[in-house]
């Protein structure tokens, strides 16, 4: 099998390989992948800090036509992309597909982009004094992945860095190499020039932390649990560098009386399983007034009824496989830990056996679970829902609010008092109405609040606050 290298100053290099492995079948290899080493990190780096004057200078026409190319190859190649997805992280193909679509509509917006750059003239106070405000490149751009999202997380991090003329290391989650190693692929036949982007697989402690320790990466965009992200803000306040952190959830779905019952049902069931419950924005605290929840957890037992979870390559599969043996370990331990807790497991929560050896788990819904139990505080970061009992609004929203989390929040409801109220007073940083909590745009910022995130925010136009640094100049007439 052959190995796909990591790209460090232009070349393809490294034989030390991991094996890519597809959680819905165990014994598919989907690929092999080098892992980079200290050594090899600190040459990215240093490559991505000698392409850096040339490449912020660079034409934006050429940084159009590359980030233009790349969207066109991967929207060409979607079925495919969207198929070693699927392979490797264990969505299903739809979802695969519809991920792979979206990083190549954010590589087209971000060329758009580069068409856009714009800064202000202003009077100065002071006569015959004229000030400009530009924004200029921040530097060497260090990117970190997650497995959860593994095509469109990168696009959105790398399509803003090269946009705004910045030189990138970047870093995949050693799970999930492939989609991350295409899009580098790509990029380098779009025509990158050398040392730009530079791919370093491998394992966090050793290529994430060689990057965390060096003085010459100038920002860190991280997306991962709430203990790496701690790690990345200790190390870039010691460096004095640019970082930005988008962490774990533990998002609510408030569901009231006056609810479309069968609105809410699908969203709760969207938002709490669909991709297996493993996105951060997923939501795993359903509070629900006492008026409807006889009736809504009942329907939504009906609901996973029909809900099929096999190989995400298979033809009507709704819900695929765990990503790997530990998170699946981590996703039965907190069903036991819900079980001791009190909560009532009403709904799934065995491991299924299918055709294939993989990592299937289904569903698993408790009820009356409160809001200070461990399955409602903690990201178990797989497709285990508690629902909460609450009285009324008010209850519900203060419930809502009660976590250390606050990434997206969702409400099912057909009040527009209520709609409106719950919109400002959420404490996330994005709020759905009638809809899923997760499932978002590509133009629009995307981030939270309190534990989820820090820095600004990331995607659409919002994204060159962190990929950029303000300049202003005062010349005199
Ligand atoms: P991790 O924090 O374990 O890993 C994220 C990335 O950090 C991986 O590439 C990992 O490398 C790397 N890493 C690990 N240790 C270090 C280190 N010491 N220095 C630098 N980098 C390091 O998260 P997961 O991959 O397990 O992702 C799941 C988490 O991500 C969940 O908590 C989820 O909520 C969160 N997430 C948040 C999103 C958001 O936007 N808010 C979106 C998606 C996920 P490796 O694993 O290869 O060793």
């Amino acid at each position: 099998m052959t190995i796909h290298q990591n790209l460090i100053a232009g070349e393809w290099v490294g034989s030390d390989a991991i094996r890519n492995i597809n959680p819905s079948n165990t014994n598919d290899v989907v690929g092999k992948y080098a892992r980079a080493s200290v050594e090899d990190t600190k040459t990215a780096i240093a490559a991505a800090k000698a392409a850096f004057p040339a490449w912020s200078r660079s034409g934006i026409l050429e940084r159009h036509a590359i980030l233009r190319k790349t969207a066109d190859e991967i929207l060409a190649r979607k079925d495919e992309l969207g198929r070693l997805l699927s392979r490797e992280e264990g969505k299903t193909l739809a979802e695969g597909i519809g991920e792979t679509v979206r990083a190549g509509q954010i590589f087209d917006f971000f060329a758009g982009e580069t068409l856009r750059l714009a800064g202000e003239v202003l009077p100065s106070v002071r006569p015959n004094i004229g000030v400009e405000i530009t924004r200029e490149p921040v530097g060497v751009v260090g990117i970190i992945t997650p497995w959860n999202f593994p095509i469109a997380i990168p696009a959105w991090k790398i399509a803003p860095a090269l946009c705004y003329g910045n030189t990138v290391v970047f870093k995949p989650a050693e799970l999930v190499p492939g989609c991350s190693w295409a899009i580098v692929d790509i990029l380098v036949r779009a025509g990158l020039p050398k040392g730009v982007l530079n791919l370093v697989i491998g394992k966090g402690s050793v290529v994430g932390q060689t990057m965390l320790d060096s003085p010459d990466v100038q920002a860190i965009t991280f997306t991962g649990s709430t203990g790496t992200g701690k790690r990345v803000a200790l190390a870039s306040v010691e460096h004095n560098r640019k970082y930005q952190l988008e962490m774990g959830g533990k998002n609510p779905f408030v569901v009231l009386d006056d609810a479309d019952l069968a609105v809410a049902v699908e969203a709760a069931v969207n938002s709490a399983f669909f991709s297996t419950g493993q996105r951060c924005t997923a939501s795993s605290r359903v509070i629900v007034t006492e008026g409807i929840h006889d009736k809504f957890v009942a329907a939504v037992g009906e609901r996973l009824k029909s809900v099929v979870v096999d190989d995400a390559l298979k033809a009507g599969t709704h819900i695929g496989p765990v990503v790997d043996e530990s998170q699946l370990r981590q996703d039965t331990d907190y069903i036991e830990i819900g079980r001791q807790e009190g909560a009532k497991l009403a709904f799934g929560g065995e491991l299924l056996k299918r055709d294939t050896p993989g990592f299937y788990l289904a569903p698993a819904l408790f009820t009356e679970a409160t809001n200070d139990m461990r399955i409602s505080r903690e990201e178990i970061f797989g497709p285990v829902a508690a629902v909460i009992r609450v009285k009324d609004y008010e209850e519900a929203l203060a419930v809502a609010n009660d976590t250390p989390f606050g990434l997206s929040s969702g409400i099912a409801t057909t009040s527009l008092k209520h709609a409106t109220h719950f919109k400002r007073n959420a404490e996330a940083g994005m709020v759905m109405v009638n809809l899923p909590t997760a499932g978002v745009d590509f133009h629009v910022p995307f981030g939270g609040r309190k534990g989820s995130s820090h820095g600004s925010r990331e995607q659409g136009r919002y994204a060159n606050e962190f990929y950029t640094t303000v300049k202003t100049a005062y010349t005199l007439a």
